[in-house]
């Protein structure tokens, strides 16, 4: 059944195919050991040739079928023909089958934003953490995160040969997610995830404010966010500059749908409306429960040096 009518479902029907299909495209730059490495602003900034053809793919390839839809992505690449073999047509027959809810059942082509990060955790894809590296494409409406899709192309690697590898996680508001099992932290213990190869002393001092019984450092935002659904972490703490639009929207999405929450480090929200800034200018704060409690302990010097748009 391809007829679903909401064409937010089709969209979100085709992100699906489409991130999957930018998860093998992820795997196979790095089996061919040619990963095309690029400085952006620096060191910690890089691109591959992963990132570049995984944009390329999922851009081509939703544009093509939703014309009228904003896509904006994070990678700057000359405006240049996309190969046929990039190009996935496919839609989750999952997806496709289900009933859009109410409030979205109407939405038009062209009051829908993509945001596309086609490779989240790019140094650690380098380095060899392959756990870390996330697809991520989100959909926004009214300015508001409402449906994303995280491809982790590595999933399940440490496995060794074998392995059912990559997985695809899904959700929307008012729907629910899908494909992964919901977990909370055991217990009251404050687990706190956090960057690490974006880190400085206001981004640690501001972890340590939490008073977490435990730290974890790893890359990706869209990694941290599966941490947090998986029930291992409680708490994503990012103060600082440096997270952008495309790295927030499909974990925000996926994460409210299960009633967690994403905001800056003062408690607001972001805003996902296509005219907005790209960088998250005032850090990034996530929890599945009792963000009050992190919010709360945010430190005043962190409140002054990052402000809220
Ligand atoms: P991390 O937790 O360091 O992996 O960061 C999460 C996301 O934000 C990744 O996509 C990073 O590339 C991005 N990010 C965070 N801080 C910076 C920074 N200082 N410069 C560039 N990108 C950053
Ligand atoms: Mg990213
Ligand atoms: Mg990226």
């Amino acid at each position: 059944m391809s007829g679903n009518p909401a064409v937010v479902m089709r969209l979100l029907a085709s992100a699906y195919t489409v991130a999957e299909k930018a998860g093998a495209i992820v795997r196979r730059v790095l089996h061919s050991g040619e990963l095309g490495v690029v400085e952006k602003t620096g060191a910690n900034d890089l691109q591959t040739l992963a990132d570049r053809l995984a944009q390329q793919s999922i851009c081509a390839s939703l544009s093509r079928r939703f014309p009228k839809v904003t896509i904006i992505a994070e990678e700057e690449l000359p405006a240049e023909e996309v190969g046929e073999d990039l190009i996935e047509t496919g839609q989750a027959e999952e997806i496709l089958h289900k009933t859009c809810p109410a409030e979205y059942s109407t939405l038009k082509e062209e009051e829908l934003v993509v945001w596309v990060d086609p490779l989240d955790g790019t140094k650690e894809y380098t380095e060899g953490l392959l756990d870390n590296v996330t697809v991520l494409i989100g959909i926004a409406y009214g300015g508001r995160a409402i449906a994303g899709v995280i491809n982790q192309p590595f999933h399940n690697y440490q496995l060794g040969e074998g392995a059912d590898l990559g997985r695809t996680i899904w959700g929307m508001l008012g729907l629910g997610t899908f494909g992964f099992q919901l977990q909370e932290v055991r217990g009251d213990k404050r687990i706190v995830t956090t960057t690490r190869s974006h880190s400085n002393k206001v981004v640690m001092d501001c972890v340590d404010a939490m008073e977490p019984h435990e730290v974890i450092r790893v890359g990706g935002a869209g990694n941290k966010i599966i941490q947090l659904v998986e029930g291992k972490a409680s708490a994503y703490v990012f103060a600082s500059l440096g997270c952008k639009k495309w790295d927030t929207c499909a974990p925000e999405a996926i994460l409210h749908a299960v009633g967690g929450k994403l905001t800056d480090m003062h408690g607001n929200a972001y805003r996902y409306d296509a005219n907005v800034k790209h960088m998250n200018s005032a850090g990034v704060l996530a929890t599945l429960r009792n963000h009050e409690y992190y919010i709360s302990r945010v430190p005043q010097s962190v409140l002054l040096a990052l402000k809220s748009d």
